[in-house]
C-alpha cells in the first residue's frame, strides 16, 4: 500500500522519484483534486498506482493544485491532462508562467544568476525533461481563497511568497491538515545520492511570516511535499529548525561577506558550502544567499557591485 488517509477522503501517496522523497496529496471531494502530481514519472506511476487504491483513475481527476511553480510539483500536469483533457490546473498567479512556461522557468530559476554562475547544460536539460508538458492555469488561486471541492472539503489558500514567489499553502480545517508545499525548509531538502539542497528561499521576511503561519493555524498533520506526512508536534520541530536556520544563516553570510570584502555570487556560493559542506551548489544556495544580502543591502551592511553578481560588504 502507497495510500496513507489523514483524513476521511484525504490522503497522502508516497511517490519519490530519482533520489528525492515526494509526497502527493488526493482530496476526495466531488471534484477529485491532486495537490502537487510531482514529475511525469511520479503522475504516471505512483500517482496512478495510489489513485487505484483509492478505486480511481488519473481520468477522474478534476483539479489539479500547484503549490508552487518547480518542476517536481507540477511536472506530472501533463500525464494528467492525457487522461482527462478537461482537468483545471489551479496556481497562484505569481507562479503561472513557470506552470505554462518551462523555459521562461529554466531562465528565471536556474539561469538568472547567468553569466557570474549557471548550473551544467545536463543538469538543466534533466530539469527541463522533469517539467513535462507545459499547461495553461486555469485556475487562478489568490490568499483567502476558500476551494471549496464538494463533499464538505475546503482548502483555504495562503500565498506565502518565499520559496517562491507564487507558492501557496493550503489548510483544511475540516481534517486539520495543512499543505505546506516546499515552504517548511527546516535544514533543506536531504537527497540520496547527491549533496543536500539547501534551503530554498527567495525572500526572508516572507520565510518567517510564513513560518509563523503554520505555528498557529491550528494543523494536527501537516503534509510537506519532501519531508512526509507530519504530526503537529514534529511540524513544530521542523518550524523551529527553519526559524534556527533563518537566523542562522544571516549571521553566517555577514561573516562571510566581512571575511571577503567583496565576492561574486559565485565565490560566496563556495564559502558558503565550505561552512556548510553537505550542500549542493545550486540554484537553492543561490537564492536563498542572495535573499540575505538583498536584505544586507536594504539595511546598508552590503552593497552590490555595477556587474549585478558581486557583493562588497560594507562593514567589517
Ligand atoms: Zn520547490
Amino acid at each position: 500500500m502507497i495510500v496513507e488517509t489523514l483524513a476521511p477522503g484525504v490522503h497522502a501517496i508516497d511517490a519519490p522519484f530519482e533520489d528525492v522523497p515526494l509526497q502527493i496529496y488526493v482530496v476526495e471531494g466531488s471534484r477529485l483534486t491532486v495537490i502537487d502530481p510531482g514529475v511525469p514519472e511520479t503522475a504516471a506511476g505512483r500517482l496512478a498506482e495510489g489513485l487505484r487504491e483509492l478505486g480511481r483513475r488519473l481520468a477522474d481527476v478534476d483539479l489539479v493544485i500547484n503549490t508552487h511553480g518547480h518542476h517536481d510539483h507540477r511536472g506530472g500536469n501533463g500525464v494528467v491532462a492525457e487522461h482527462n483533457p478537461d482537468v483545471a490546473i489551479a496556481a497562484h498567479p505569481a507562479d503561472a508562467a513557470w506552470v505554462t512556461d518551462t523555459e521562461r522557468y529554466l531562465a528565471e530559476e536556474y539561469l538568472r544568476f547567468r553569466p557570474a554562475w549557471e548550473p551544467p547544460a545536463e543538469a538543466v536539460d534533466r530539469i527541463r525533461r522533469l517539467c513535462g508538458a507545459d499547461l495553461p492555469v486555469t485556475v487562478e488561486l489568490a490568499h483567502g481563497d476558500e476551494l471549496d471541492l464538494g463533499g464538505g472539503h475546503v482548502l483555504s489558500v495562503e500565498h506565502i511568497p518565499a520559496h517562491t514567489d507564487g507558492s501557496v499553502a493550503l489548510l483544511h480545517r475540516a481534517g486539520k491538515v495543512l499543505f505546506t508545499g516546499d515552504a517548511l525548509q527546516a535544514r533543506g531538502t536531504p537527497l540520496q545520492r547527491r549533496a543536500d539542497f539547501f534551503p530554498n528561499y527567495r525572500h526572508v521576511d516572507e520565510y518567517r511570516r510564513s513560518l509563523d503561519f503554520f505555528a498557529g493555524c491550528g494543523a494536527e498533520i501537516v503534509g510537506t511535499a519532501h519531508t512526509g506526512v507530519c504530526s503537529a508536534h514534529r511540524a513544530a520541530q521542523l518550524v523551529a529548525e527553519s526559524r534556527r536556520f533563518a537566523d542562522e544563516y544571516a549571521a553566517v553570510i555577514e561573516t562571510l561577506l566581512a571575511k571577503a570584502g567583496s565576492a561574486t555570487v559565485a565565490e560566496l556560493s563556495r564559502a558558503t558550502r565550505e561552512h556548510y559542506p553537505r550542500y549542493d551548489d545550486g540554484s537553492p544556495l543561490l537564492n536563498t544567499m542572495c535573499a540575505y544580502l538583498a536584505d544586507m543591502c536594504a539595511v546598508g551592511t552590503a552593497r552590490l557591485d555595477d556587474d549585478r553578481f558581486t557583493w562588497l560588504g560594507t562593514r567589517s
